[in-house]
Formats: C-alpha cells, structure tokens, sequence
C-alpha cells in the first residue's frame, strides 16, 4: 500500500468484508445533567469505599512490575462467596470473570461458536448479541419474541431443531425490554440441545420478588451458564467485571481462549473490595426496584404502555414518531435511549430527582407526541 498515512480512510484498508460499513457500539455518550440511557446505578461509591478502592489500587501498584493473578483466584472466590448468598454452593472452580460480562460472552462464543457454527437469541435482545456473533465469524439465528417479548418455548424448541444452535442466548431479565424467561422454559430449552445454553442475568438483582435465578438450575443442567455482571446493581460499570457461573468444564473452556492476564492486577483488587461492600453497594438495588415501578404506574396514568420489566429500565411507546420524543427530551437535559421495536423508547431507573426531571420533560414533549396504534401488551 502507498499514499499518504493522513489521507488513508477505512473505505482503503483490507478491512473483513463483513466488517464494511459497520459502526461501533453504540449508546452516545453526552454531557447531560440527566443520564437515563444506559440502564447505570445512578449511586456512586461511598467515601469510605472509595477510599478503599484507592488503598487497593495503590497496593496493587507495588507489584506492578508484575504480571497479575492469570486465573485471579482470589476474585473468583469472593465472587462465588457472593452467589452463594443465595443459597448454592458454588466454587471458585464453577466461576469465570472478565472485563465485564461483554468479554464473558466473547470467551463463551470463542470456545463454543465460531465459523460454521450458529449462535441463536429471541428478538428483540441485546443489541451487542450480533456483534459478538460477527466478531467470531458465527451466524447469528435471531428468533422473534410474541408480542408481549416472552418467548414461545415450543416455537424456539423447533427453531433450535432445524438450526442446531451451538450457542442459545437467553437474555432474562431482557435488555431493553425487562421481560423474564421461567426456570421451566429455560430448562426445557436446555434439554432441547445439544448446545451451550446462556442466561445473561445482567439485571437479575433487580427483579420483582419471587422472581428466581438460573442458578437454580445448574445442578441439573450441565450445559447451562449464568452470566452476571458488576455493571449493574453493583454500580460498578467503570470498574469493568463480568462473569459466570457453570459447571466447571465450561469454566475451562474459557480459561483456553482467554489471552493472557487479561484481568489487570487492579481490576481484580478493586472488584474484591466492592465484593467486600456488596451490601453498601447493593443497598440502593431496592430504592431502584421502587422507582422503576412507580415509573411504569406514572407512564401508565399518561395513557403510554410499558412492557412488563423485571429490571432497572422500562420500555414505554409507543410513539409514531420516537426520535422526536427522544430529541424533545435531550434539549430538556434528559438523555434516554431509543432503542427496542419501532416507536418504544428505554428509560433507566434514577435517583427520585432524575426520575421527577424526567417525568416534567415527558409532560412537555408528550403533547406533541403521535402515538402508534395500541397492541395488545
Ligand atoms: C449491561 C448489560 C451487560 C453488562 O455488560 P458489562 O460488559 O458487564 O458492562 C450484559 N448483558 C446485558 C443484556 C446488558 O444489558
């Protein structure tokens, strides 16, 4: 290749063909006083946390000369401490952690998918579930959801028949639009395949009561895994660390594909002393349950429909024309996303002040709004 490095544009690269024209993820990040767009704990750490936070960065910082923990044990084993507050008993050895439950499901896909193989999700789902597919040369199965976004098992138990997935994505709590899948049908879906199975429980600590885990599951279904993440309740997006729980040859499969030390010496530090505050960072997982369900009564006394959520977001529409809804609400210093099926739009769960911004802002672009014909939800 010759010419100048300055004037070179991607459209002159020998970029995948596959990859032409592709945009990266995603959500935009803007300077707004009010950010209910990508589904954030809106509390941040405490003093006293951060304090510790700082402590542990600054004791990793004396061993940096070295490479960290490769299979970061240490966290690993708190992390499972963590699930085991459930009531399982799992080990070290049943857990796998990441740069955030992203690189957890690349791992998965890199061990399990690939090229000839197929991933398969229930649509609409997390938008980052085809990129992963792309980016590991596997094809992407996208099964639609019944209008009310549950998942028809039996129409998926055929679908996994004539496509012989070898990854099945499951996302319950769904992203973006909260509906929960039931430990039968998840079980009935696992026993369908021959497949890895995941159940992506990004938003699990948020669920209604009553509401179970998939954790539930693994002692009877070997090929089940629970994806988890600290992004969320644990109001630790920043921090970066995903993981899952398996059987622990799954676990192995991963620890095959993952490069090198790829949890830095801090992450691992920093994730074991937010582990060690789970119930001060967790403590406001409950005032969120409470204003996301006050949030779809309030959308609801609008004349708006919401899709049933079990997580810290609720899908509302719908809307003949969401962008200008989406627009109208950003001048007014409120950012959500406009995402899921034509004419919904996502808003996460705030503080009460962000929630009362939001609302104020709605009631004034709502008049404008056209709305879509009502579905049955
Ligand atoms: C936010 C989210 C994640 C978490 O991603 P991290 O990489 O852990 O921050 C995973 N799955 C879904 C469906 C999500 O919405």
């Amino acid at each position: 290749m010759t010419g100048s490095t300055a004037a070179i544009t991607l459209a002159d690269l020998p970029l995948r063909p596959e990859l032409v024209g592709q945009e990266p993820y995603g959500a935009p990040q803007l300077d707004v006083p009010v950010c209910l767009n990508v589904n954030e704990n809106p509390y941040g750490p405490s003093e006293t946390v951060r304090a510790e936070i700082g402590r542990a960065a600054a004791e990793a910082a004396t061993t940096m000369n070295r490479y960290p923990d490769r299979e970061a044990t240490a966290l690993r084993t708190a992390l499972a401490g963590y699930l085991n507050r459930g009531g399982y008993e799992l080990t070290a050895n049943h857990v796998w952690a990441a740069n955030g439950s992203n690189e957890v499901m690349v791992h998965l896909l890199q061990a399990f998918a690939g090229p000839d193989r197929v991933v398969m999700a229930f649509t609409p789902t997390y938008s980052m579930y085809p990129e992963y597919a792309r980016d590991t040369h596997s094809r992407y199965v996208a099964v639609p959801r019944r209008a009310d976004f549950t998942i028809d098992v039996d129409e998926a138990i055929a679908q996994v028949r004539l496509e012989r997935p070898d990854v099945i994505i499951i996302c319950s709590p769904n992203n973006p639009t909260g509906t929960t899948t039931g430990l039968e049908d998840i079980r009935r879906i696992c026993e369908a395949t021959e497949g890895i199975v995941v159940a992506d429980e990004a938003y699990q600590e948020f669920v209604r009561d009553g509401v179970p885990s998939a954790l539930d599951l693994l002692p009877t279904c070997p090929n089940l895994v629970v994806s988890r993440t600290m992004s969320k309740a644990f109001a630790f997006a920043g921090g970066r660390l995903g993981y899952l729980a398996a059987a622990p040859a799954i676990v192995d499969a991963c620890r095959i594909v993952r490069l090198p030390y790829h949890l830095s010496a801090v992450t691992q530090a920093v994730a074991r002393v937010a582990l060690e505050h789970a119930d001060e960072l967790l403590a406001r997982v409950d005032d969120l349950r409470r204003e996301r369900d006050a949030l779809v009564t309030w959308l609801g006394e609008q004349g708006l429909q919401t899709a049933q959520t079990d997580a810290n977001f609720v899908l509302f529409g719908r809307f003949a024309d969401r962008h200008a809804l989406w627009s109208g609400l950003l001048e007014r210093g409120v950012l959500i996303r406009e995402v899921g099926p034509e004419g919904w739009l996502r808003v996460s769960a705030g503080t009460p002040e962000e929630m009362a911004a939001f609302r104020t802002a709605l009631l004034e672009v709502l008049p404008d709004a056209a709305r879509l014909a009502d579905e049955t939800r």
